[in-house]
């Protein structure tokens, strides 16, 4: 059996998850705008991996016969003027969304809601990794400053390709 109280939580974190989506691809966006394409591509996958997360908890919750409820994405608002804040706004970001992840698990806990423990146990794998990525690039940037190794790290950041997620239902 599971838990309501922990199916409203999984409701709405899959808004949350679809939003830090919309975040990133504003973030690509800021970079891709100033030519920094290898940037932007990091960005534009960290989009694709929270649209993952979001389809994940939405094919959880229907495998439970709970449709999930679609609702409004907020705009993202933050204001961008040097090339690391991006970076800086996006570990941050990541740091929310463990919370978020953690205070499910919690409501799982509590309310003895084994099945949804296993999801999220991935999940609190999931945003360690996600962490670790986010101050990584972080501190690399730290290092660079804004001079030409910038475009050192936009080839590598390049690089990046979209893998689907290590945990799937089908
Ligand atoms: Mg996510």
């Amino acid at each position: 059996m599971y838990s309501n109280k922990v199916m409203d939580m999984l409701k709405v974190q899959v808004n949350k998850e679809f939003y830090a989506a919309y975040l990133y691809l504003d973030m690509a966006n800021f970079y891709a705008d100033k030519n920094l394409d290898g940037f932007a591509n990091w960005f534009y996958v960290q989009a694709q991996e929270e649209l993952d997360h979001a389809m994940l908890i939405s094919k959880y919750l229907l495998n439970n016969g709970i449709r999930p409820e679609l609702e409004a994405i907020a705009k993202p608002d933050k204001e961008f003027k040097e090339l690391i804040d991006p970076l800086e706004a996006a570990l941050e970001h990541e740091k929310y969304v463990t919370k978020c992840i953690h205070e499910i698990y919690d409501a799982a806990m509590a309310e003895k809601d084994y099945r949804s423990k296993q999801l999220l146990d991935w999940f609190v794998l999931e945003q360690n990794e996600e962490e670790a990525n986010a101050d990584s690039l972080l501190q690399k940037m730290k290092m660079i400053g804004s001079g030409g190794l910038v475009f050192m790290l936009d080839a590598q950041l390049a690089q990046r390709k979209h893998e689907p997620p290590s945990f799937d239902f089908d």
